[in-house]
């Protein structure tokens, strides 16, 4: 279905991201990949996309709190694929730590990679997909895009942010066969998730079971984890000719979540 367009994921190296570029190469396009991590595992993730997949994929090892590495990845995918046609935005840190304590120095980060990062990758990547007259924006968002728990005040600040530029771009990019949205997943289980379990156990005085429990999955109705490949699915159905007319949506994969 996407034989000869380009997806770049930005935090594509572990998690939800590496559902994505895997769910998107599976579909024939040709991927970059980004995200930090051991440079050896990055590059066995690399070529395990190409040798499964029957595509090509780039490894940009852009670091999304830098608006000129982001704008330079974009630029080197568009050089080495000839196009730029799938943004997924969805690199995203955490931090877990009541108001008043919260470092500013983590606001700051949580900011700059959970939403400006976003906005410095559609900006650069716009030009392109206007003058092709074909794109796709999608950002993951986070249940906490619409609703918010306690301690988490960056990241939930960030993903309601996301929600607002989602909506604000795919108005601008309305006539343009461009469309904007982003994904609400709840709990995935993903490296994002088992490392806030240590900090919510401190902040909630709690064992690890009962953050899993009584925190995690108390939210979401199913009591199951949301999976990577649920989410990478959701986004390759964006990306099809059939959701064409899905533009400025946020779309909640929370096994009930948001609904209560
Ligand atoms: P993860 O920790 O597995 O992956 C995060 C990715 O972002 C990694 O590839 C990491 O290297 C990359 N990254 C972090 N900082 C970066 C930086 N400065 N520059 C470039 N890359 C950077 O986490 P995940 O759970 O797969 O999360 C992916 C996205 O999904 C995030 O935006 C997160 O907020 C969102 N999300 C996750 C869940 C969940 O339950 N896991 C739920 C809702 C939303």
């Amino acid at each position: 279905m996407l034989k000869g367009k380009t997806a770049l994921v930005t935090g594509s190296t572990s998690g939800i991201g590496l559902g994505y570029a895997r769910a998107l190469a599976a579909e024939g396009a040709n991927i970059t990949i980004n995200g930090f991590g051991d440079a050896a595992a990055i590059e066995t993730e690399r070529t395990r996309i190409e040798k499964d997949f029957g595509v090509r994929a780039f490894y940009s090892p852009a670091d999304m709190t830098k608006p000129e590495e982001i704008a330079e990845m974009v630029r080197k995918t568009e050089q080495t694929f000839g196009s730029l046609d799938i943004l997924i935005n969805n690199a995203g840190i955490q931090f877990v730590s009541p108001i008043e304590e919260f470092p500013i120095d983590k606001w700051n980060q949580i900011i700059a990679i959970n939403l400006s990062a976003a906005f410095h990758a559609i900006r650069a990547a716009v030009p392109g997909m206007k003058k092709r007259k074909w794109g796709r924006i999608i950002s993951t968002a986070s249940a906490h895009s619409l609703v918010a728990s306690p301690f988490k005040a960056a990241y939930v600040s960030a993903k309601h942010g996301i929600a607002g530029l989602t909506k604000t771009v795919a108005l601008e990019l309305a006539t343009f066969g461009i469309t904007v949205n982003c994904i609400s997943p709840g709990y995935v289980w993903t490296p994002l998730v088992e490392k806030q379990i240590p900090d919510t156990m401190k902040a909630r005085n709690m064992t690890a079971d009962q953050v899993k429990r009584d925190v995690l999955l108390a939210a979401q109705p199913t009591k199951e984890f949301v999976t990577v490949e649920e989410v990478a699915a959701l986004a390759v159905y964006l990306c099809s000719d059939a959701a064409k007319a899905i533009t400025g949506a946020n779309l909640s994969i929370d096994g009930g979540w948001t609904a209560a």
